[in-house]
């Protein structure tokens, strides 16, 4: 089948427990920016069982379509079964491009059909957008994010990729708004191989990092895992939270759940302190969207500096000291 024949803007609206996750309306909002160059209908795809009422909020997010496909089989998410739904519905409608969150099962899911559809699929998309040539293209960070590559797939349909986190403002949602139901009848097995016995929520996780107001993060050039002391009391002041770059991670000094990035989570809080962080492209797609940026680094050609509202150009074991010993005098 010739490319041209493969219409239409495919968003996989991943759910799970009947709850949509958050980058789908990302995803949608996205795919409103393409379809102003394209033409072409956004349609989200929703696999689960006794989901279809999820269907109304994805038409008040923007969809223009709902491709629903029900069956016990996809209750939970299950690698095979959603990789053999999903394939059928494509070689069905032939969508010319699909895309998902970069999400745990995103990440799972994506893989899977691009083996089965024989297609290219772009890891962690930060842009999505058509060139001027009209062909569509996926932008990623490559070689350590030294450079940032767009990324096109010239002869496989549909062209797929995985998106991160917090590259769209979701739209409005619209009230009442409608769209196409198409509800599909799929032919899907459960995965014989294994059974989820259990599942249990993690317990005691306390305030999550990405609900934060005020989020201190440090990074490489905290040399003594002592110096986090500093970023705890300057977050207990400012009721908030610290969070890392990756290396500190890396050094077994604090949990994965505190690193802010691309391969981390993405934070957007009023205020964010970056201490001894460099500012490197895969830190910046956690945190960029922050209201208040404020960096302190002892190198005043730190890329960090390129996206801060304040800049602190110091030693922060300088800086830190003095300036929490001047909060604690204006709070007392
Ligand atoms: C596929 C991939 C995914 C990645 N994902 C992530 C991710 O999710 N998150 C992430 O953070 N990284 C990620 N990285 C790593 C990323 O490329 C950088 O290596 C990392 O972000 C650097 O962290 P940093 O800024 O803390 O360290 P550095 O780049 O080493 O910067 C340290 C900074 O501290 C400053 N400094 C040193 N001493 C002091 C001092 N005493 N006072 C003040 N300033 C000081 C220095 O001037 C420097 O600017 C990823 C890389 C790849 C290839």
């Amino acid at each position: 089948m010739a490319k041209e024949d493969y219409k239409g803007i495919w968003i996989f609206a991943e759910q799970e427990f009947g709850v949509l996750h958050p980058t789908v309306f990302e995803l949608i909002a996205k795919s409103k920016e393409l379809q102003k160059f394209s033409g072409e209908k956004i349609s989200a795809v929703l696999l689960g069982n006794n989901v279809a009422s999820l269907a109304d909020t994805l038409f008040e997010y923007g969809a223009d379509e709902v491709i629903l496909a029900e069956s016990e089989a996809l209750a939970q998410y299950s690698a095979r079964p959603y990789q053999a739904a999903l394939t059928q519905l494509v070689e069905k409608h032939k969508p010319s491009i699909l895309i998902y969150g970069a999400t745990a099962l995103g990440r799972d899911l994506a893989p899977r059909l691009m083996i089965s559809l024989k297609t290219g699929l772009t890891a962690d998309a930060i842009n999505l957008g058509f060139d001027e040539d009209g062909m569509f293209y996926q932008t990623t960070p490559a070689y350590g994010g030294k450079i940032l590559a767009q990324i096109t797939i010239p002869e496989c349909r549909p062209q797929m990729a995985t998106v991160h986190a917090g590259i769209c403002e979701p739209l409005a949602p619209v009230k009442g708004a409608k769209g196409i139901l198409s509800v599909e009848n799929i032919e899907v097995e459960a995965d014989a191989d294994y059974e989820v016995i259990e599942r249990k929520p993690i317990e005691n996780l306390g305030r999550q990092l990405t609900d934060e107001k005020v989020v201190i993060a440090g990074g490489r050039g905290i040399k003594v895992q002592e110096d986090l002391a500093m970023l705890e009391e300057l977050a207990e002041l400012l009721d908030g939270q610290v969070a890392s770059s990756r290396p500190l991670v890396d050094n077994g000094w604090l949990p994965h759940e505190k690193q802010l990035g691309q391969s981390g989570i993405t934070v957007k809080p009023d205020l964010i302190f970056n201490i001894a962080i460099s500012g490197s492209v895969q830190y910046l797609l956690g945190m960029q969207n922050s209201k208040c940026i404020v960096a302190i680094n002892q190198s005043e050609d730190a890329p960090i500096f390129d996206y801060a509202h304040y800049g602190i150009v110091s030693d922060y074991k300088k800086f830190l000291p003095a300036f929490i010993a001047e909060l604690r005098t204006r709070k007392s």
